[in-house]
């Protein structure tokens, strides 16, 4: 699952980022156009004012191009999370976690306890953020 939301936020980011780099792209070109008018545009500019209008979409573009850089820097940074299972004894005070299987189960029995020959059980199954996995491991 993780995997899979990481991805889609890899091609979500680079859409992004292609979306960015087109609206700088056409910023930079109204900026071309406004440092280098052609002629036609110097004459027209006398009525239309079309090189401060190009200006304008220039920075209108920067604005939009800038805006997900913003939002990005606003991201919080993907947590990842390890699923853990905690085995229990019946007898003693066994507990141990580790990383979890496939084929885990609450309350399944996994075989006999090295120390009191009880039965060994998974008491929890659960999942915590990477970061936090060696206190939660307290908790239980
Ligand atoms: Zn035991």
């Amino acid at each position: 699952m993780i995997v899979v939301s990481q991805r889609r936020r890899k091609i979500f980011n680079l859409a992004l980022f292609a979306f960015s780099a087109g609206v700088a792209a056409v910023g930079v070109y109204m900026l071309y156009l406004y440092f280098n008018p052609s002629l036609s545009d110097l004459f027209w500019d006398l009525f239309t004012g079309v090189r401060n209008q190009r200006l304008l979409y220039a920075l209108f573009a920067f604005l939009i191009a800038i805006y997900p850089v913003i939002l990005f820097s606003r991201s919080k940074p993907v947590v990842e999370y390890k699923t853990v299972t905690v085995l229990k004894c019946y007898g003693c005070g066994y507990r141990e976690v580790r990383d979890f299987h496939r084929g885990d189960y609450v309350f399944k029995k996994i075989g006999a306890c090295k120390a009191c020959d009880s039965e060994r059980y998974i008491s929890a199954i659960y999942s915590v953020p990477i970061s936090k996995v060696e206190e939660k491991e307290e908790e239980y």
